[in-house]
């Protein structure tokens, strides 16, 4: 099928204590794309160090970590045709004071270490987040308004 690439996305603590994962997951569904696996839960060490594993050697990681373990995180798959890359704009850019108005961090964050949503950068990087926080995998479903999202389903 063409329209199976997968993206981890996450609602990082702050999101969920200004509650936001609602709107945040509006976006996701009315932009089309397909909601494949979600969880709340509090993070232990050992999988938010793994998560950001390539940012180890930067400077701002241990407040990193302590940032994903300060409350529950909005673990989620979404599913959609061009989804990382969509998702990677939906979301705007790291840092929210270069994130444009319209987009998530753009609309509802200010501060980097604060910017409210993680979403994969990459398709391979998608799948190993995906592995590494779904690990039993994700749901299959049909979705009945694909052919009202893509003309060829
Ligand atoms: N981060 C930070 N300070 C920095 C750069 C990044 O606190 O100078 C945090 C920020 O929460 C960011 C996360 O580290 O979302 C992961 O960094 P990355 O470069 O992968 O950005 P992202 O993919 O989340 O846009
Ligand atoms: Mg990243």
């Amino acid at each position: 099928m063409a329209n199976t690439e997968q993206t981890y996305i996450m609602i990082k603590p702050d999101g969920v204590q200004r509650g936001l994962v609602g709107e945040i997951i509006k976006r996701f569904e009315q932009k089309g794309f397909t909601l494949r696996a979600l969880e709340l839960k509090m993070v232990d060490r050992a999988l938010a160090e793994k998560h950001y594993e390539d940012l180890s050697s930067k400077p701002f990681f241990a407040g990193l970590v302590d940032y994903i373990l300060s409350g529950p995180v909005v673990a989620m798959v979404w599913e959609g045709k061009g989804v990382v890359l969509t998702g990677r704009k939906i979301i705007g850019a790291t840092n929210p004071a270069q994130s444009e108005p319209g987009t998530i961090r753009g609309d509802y964050a200010i501060d980097i270490g604060r910017n409210i949503i993680h979403g994969s950068d990459a398709v391979e990087s998608a799948q190993k987040e995906i592995a590494l926080w779904f690990p039993s995998g994700v749901a299959h479903y049909a979705t009945a308004l694909a052919p009202w999202i893509y003309e060829k389903p």
